[in-house]
């Protein structure tokens, strides 16, 4: 057991431009414990890869093809992106479909790599710590991918060419509990706790209030009703997607 650094102080940082609005990159913490940065890349790290993951996913799982087969010349994946010709329940379940590959690529990274990396092993207490990272960074590309358009939930999603983040967090965390089988529910629990983690210290560095932490909860792993609309499509593309796959062994 390692001990918790008794006194720690947080730098804060503005790099905005007088004129600029607010970004999410322009406000950013430095600690004085060397630890607390160390984790922090960690998880900006793992976030990355998640995001990167699912880019690939999207190049691999024969996106690309499929759309251009669907009449499209100039291809965008940016958010909002309304020039599509294609239908955004279509658009919303490559997101999905590029999120599961993320999610199984994160997974593989995660016993592979992370569970033995010797210098995170030094910092965190126990192994649970890092199942804990990865569900920081997961909520945090999911919430502030989403924080500006208010996009955690919507009364609308078929509006949007993306699912709704609260969705998407739920299906990732359900692919993941997938992979991981009943016997390792105890570890993909604390995927879920780091989750919860990230949100309420997304809620405090935005100096709001924390949302309500049941609904929260109850939005990351009870069933997702527009999830399950999303699925039902996946079901009925994914075999087109593969036969457009660059993915070898489909
Ligand atoms: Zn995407």
């Amino acid at each position: 057991m390692k001990e918790e650094p008794k006194y720690q102080t947080i730098h804060k940082f503005d790099i905005r431009s007088v004129k600029d609005e607010e970004k999410m990159s322009s406000l950013f913490y430095i600690s004085d414990s060397i630890e607390t940065n160390i984790i922090t890349d960690y998880i900006a790290m793992i976030a990355m890869k998640i995001i990167i993951a699912h880019e690939i996913g999207h190049l691999l799982s024969g996106h690309i093809e499929y759309r251009k087969r669907h009449g499209e010349t100039a291809i965008s994946f940016a958010m909002g992106n309304t020039m599509s010709q294609i239908n955004n329940t279509t658009l919303q379940v490559m997101e999905i479909d590029a999120d599961e590959f993320s999610a199984c690529h994160i997974m593989s990274v995660l016993e592979s790599e992370l569970i033995n990396d010797q210098k995170i092993n030094k910092i965190v207490f126990d192994k649970n710590q890092i199942y804990r990272l990865v569900g920081c960074a997961l909520q945090c590309v999911f919430y502030l991918v989403g924080i500006k358009n208010n996009y955690w939930k919507t009364e609308e999603p078929q509006n949007y060419t993306h699912p709704p983040a609260s969705t998407r967090v739920s299906l990732f965390l359900d692919v993941i509990r997938k992979q991981f089988g009943k016997e390792r529910d105890k570890d993909w629990i604390e995927i879920v706790k780091g989750v919860i983690i990230a949100q309420k210290n997304i809620f405090a560095y935005y100096e709001t209030d924390y949302d309500d932490a049941i609904q929260f909860v109850f939005d990351i792993m009870g069933i997702d009703e527009y999830g399950k609309v999303l699925i039902e499509e996946w079901r009925v593309l994914k075999k087109e997607f593969a036969s457009y796959s660059n993915l070898p062994f489909i």
